[in-house]
């Protein structure tokens, strides 16, 4: 009794009674220079540097589930702001480089993000990063800095993820700095000063696919080499990269995460919006939510990154070619340490294979089939060609569709945008043919369980920053709870948040409009 006493006394503290390794620092070879100017930093995986102090940082959101797992009890906003370096940390920001909107963009690296350090845990080890926290030798042009709307962006949607069982890179914090920070906003010649704000972010690494690239573009596969025996011993403890077959399995691996997290990005109507290969995560986890939105209307072809406008390239529908872009981007960087690259082709075979199981059985879920049938494609086409006839929320379809009692579409009405429009006869015998092949009877929880009731819709997390940029933060709790059961029914939260998008978010920056100025 007195044992367990002590134990949870212990689990729950300060920074400062928690265990900091530095692996990746231990294992890697770094910049010898700490901090200093932006620069080249070759044959290199990370450069020292400290986090910029706030003036004035306060802890204003607080992810006390992701606080219980690190055991740590609800701070300052000190260490977290960027302030205060507890002793075992050894901050330093990641190099890296990316092909961004498919071209290769040479060094990129941690312009804005710094790593505190590892956290060791009974069963894993969790890094701690805090993003916005100033320059880096890898800030390039910008400011290093973060403000205040993508920050709530990032924290509520990384946890909402998480909460919608897609694997993510998860929030701790969010602090302000008590800084104003420039922004032009939409690229559009109008700079303004915004709240600036730090973000904690927490992930088992941050290594990324362009981790490597940046090695095999600059011709040092001494250091790729390095970097990927450290990331294979460290974070696939069960395979072995001693030969050609042990990276193609190891790869193969991290294709099928791939293929895992996209499959769910298509279940839930997440758009990511800039899949570069530097924002591409070596777990599959979702990371660096940027533009990131969800779908309202099910349009294949949205994108809420209006610095993709124009070609679309990151856009809901191609979001699982993408990753098979983004992957053959990363085999190629290992090609140098194969003797058959060749074999490399198997890995990103996996992947298409996988991925195409995870679609059938995602559709399987989503409309209660039980099992899948060769003649279930036809069903599924046809539901995708109807759901863009015309403009149909596609959370609130789908999420209707598990309670109906009868093939009539009347009973989905409100997920239609406009209601005198319902194109009813066509959905009436697509839904006659859905009912005949489950013979009246769906698999109501697998629906449920596919079909999330709550997202983070992008109206949703604009009327959480509106209130917050005025210093109520209150609704970003709100929703922070909310998003922690999107599956349950919650009804009294359901004329608030189960709605399509409200008229005054069509047009407006912030909803249907994201840039990456963050
Ligand atoms: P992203 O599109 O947000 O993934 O960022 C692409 C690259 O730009 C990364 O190397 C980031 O670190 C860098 N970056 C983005 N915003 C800033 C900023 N405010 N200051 C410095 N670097 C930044
Ligand atoms: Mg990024």
């Amino acid at each position: 009794m007195f044992k367990t006493h002590t134990r949870l006394v212990i689990r729950m503290g300060s920074f400062k009674s928690l265990e900091w390794l530095s692996r990746f620092l231990k294992e890697t070879p770094g910049d010898s220079q700490v901090g200093g100017v932006t620069r080249q930093v070759p044959n290199a995986c990370w450069s020292r540097v400290k986090p910029t102090r706030s003036p004035d940082p306060k802890l204003m959101l607080w992810s006390e589930e992701m606080a219980t797992k690190l055991g740590l009890k609800r701070p300052n906003g000190d260490v977290l702001g960027g302030s205060s370096i507890i002793e075992g940390m050894d901050p330093y920001a990641q190099r890296y480089g990316g092909h961004q909107f498919g071209n290769w963009a040479g060094q990129l690296g941690d312009g804005r993000a710094i790593t505190l350090g590892e956290v060791k845990l009974e069963n894993e080890v969790l890094e701690l990063q805090l993003k916005g926290s100033g320059v880096t030798p890898y800030s390039r042009f910008a400011d290093g800095k973060a403000v205040l709307r993508s920050s709530i962006r990032e924290f509520l949607c990384s946890e909402a993820m998480h909460h919608l069982g897609v694997p993510t890179t998860r929030a701790l914090s969010l602090v302000t700095t008590g800084e104003k920070v420039l922004r032009d906003m939409m690229y559009n010649g109008n700079p303004a000063l915004e709240t600036g704000a730090i973000v904690c972010r927490v992930a088992p690494s941050f290594i990324r696919f362009g981790s490597f690239q940046i090695h095999t573009a600059s011709d040092d596969y001494s250091t790729l080499k390095t970097l990927v025996e450290h990331t294979v011993k460290t974070h696939y403890p069960g395979h072995s990269v001693a030969d050609d077959s042990g990276l193609v399995k190891w790869l193969t691996h991290i294709a099928e995460q791939t293929a895992v997290m996209i499959s769910h990005w298509m279940r839930v109507g997440f758009v990511h919006g800039v899949m570069n290969t530097d924002n591409m995560s070596i777990h599959g986890l979702t990371i660096d939510y940027g533009p990131y939105g969800w779908l309202e209307d099910y349009n294949p072809g949205w994108t809420p990154n209006t610095t993709d406008s124009s070609m679309r390239r990151y856009r809901y529908g191609q979001q699982p070619k993408i990753g098979a872009w983004n992957l053959a981007r990363f085999f190629e960087a290992i090609v140098p340490l194969m003797d058959e690259p060749a074999l490399l082709h198997e890995a990103l075979g996996a992947y298409t294979e996988v991925f195409a199981e995870l679609q059938n059985e995602m559709w399987v879920k989503k409309l209660g089939l039980g099992s899948f049938q060769e003649s279930d494609e036809t069903l599924i086409v046809e539901l995708n060609a109807l759901l863009q006839e015309v403009e149909t929320d596609m959370t609130i379809f789908f999420r209707l569709l598990c309670s109906i009692k009868q093939p009539d579409i009347k009973s989905l009405s409100d997920a239609f945008y406009d209601s005198t429009n319902i194109p009813t006869e066509q959905w009436n015998d697509w839904l006659s043919k859905w009912w005949k092949r489950i013979e009246g009877s769906p698999n109501r929880q697998d629906m449920i369980d596919a079909n999330p009731k709550y997202v983070l819709r992008n109206w949703m997390a604009q009327l959480a920053i509106d209130a917050a940029e005025s210093g109520d933060f209150s609704v970003c709790e709100e929703l922070y709870e909310l998003l922690k059961n999107p599956y349950d029914e919650q009804p009294e939260h359901e004329e608030k948040w189960f709605q399509k998008r409200p008229e005054w978010a069509r047009n407006r920056v912030g909803c249907s409009m994201l840039s990456c100025s963050s």
